[in-house]
């Protein structure tokens, strides 16, 4: 069977940037809640009588969209696939003891990042809005500015990584995502790994990882 991969880390430690090699390397799928909401952000969840009527209104906010829409996505993702790398999925105790019903974990990994590092990560970070492929405006320029090198896309800044969004999406991940790294790590089963190396060096170490524990 395929690894089941839990990738954790604030927002701006390399989560998206490591997935997308796992998906290469292992053949996984990559499952991430924060794609899939930006895919639906408008979609309608006015029946369920919460604070507000469409995903894309806690995103904008940098606040966490509730368990009950994001759990939904997750199961029906995880059961589709055979192998996954799990992204941005469990932000809080709650949803870790969903995930911990619905399916089990070969490796769980942890991208360890300061967070002026991660405010200068997300504020100069660019997605191509064709394959999103991403970018950095200075530490991973495209080679013509505003276009994709991969596919020719324009480039675009996502709406909550400004300096505001992202220091509050910082605070968010410090008071609901780091009781759930501590979890995994009381259960002993967290990998730590520096993610302030170069995206080279980070990458040895979460294939190694990967290759030690699933
Ligand atoms: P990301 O792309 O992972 O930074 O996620 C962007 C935004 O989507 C977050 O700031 C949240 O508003 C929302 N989001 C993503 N994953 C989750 C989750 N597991 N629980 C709640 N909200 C989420």
């Amino acid at each position: 069977m395929d690894p089941h991969i839990l990738i954790l880390g604030a927002p701006g430690a390399g989560k998206g940037t490591q997935s997308d090699r796992i998906v290469s390397e292992f053949g996984v799928e990559h499952v991430t809640t924060g794609d899939a909401l930006r895919s639906n952000k408008e979609m309608d969840i006015g029946h369920l009588d919460l604070e507000y009527d469409t995903p894309g209104e806690y995103m904008d906010r940098g606040e966490l969209v509730p368990d009950v829409v994001v759990n939904e996505i997750v199961d029906k993702a995880l059961s589709e696939a055979d192998g996954y790398v799990l992204d941005g999925y469990p932000r809080n105790l709650e949803q870790a003891e969903t995930l911990s019903e619905m399916t089990d974990l070969d490796a769980v990994l942890y991208l360890d990042v300061d967070e002026d590092v991660l405010v200068d990560r997300l504020t100069g970070r660019r997605v191509c809005e064709e394959c999103g492929a991403t970018y950095h405006v200075d530490f991973n320029p495209p080679e013509e500015e505003g276009v994709c090198d991969e596919c020719g896309g324009d480039l675009y800044q996502r709406e909550d990584d400004t300096e505001e969004t992202a220091r509050e999406r910082i605070r968010v991940y410090e008071e609901n995502t780091q009781p759930v790294v501590e979890f995994y790590d009381d259960e002993g089963r967290l990998v730590r790994i520096d993610g302030e190396q170069t995206p080279d060096e980070v990458w040895d170490d979460v294939r190694d990882a990967i290759e030690a524990n699933a």
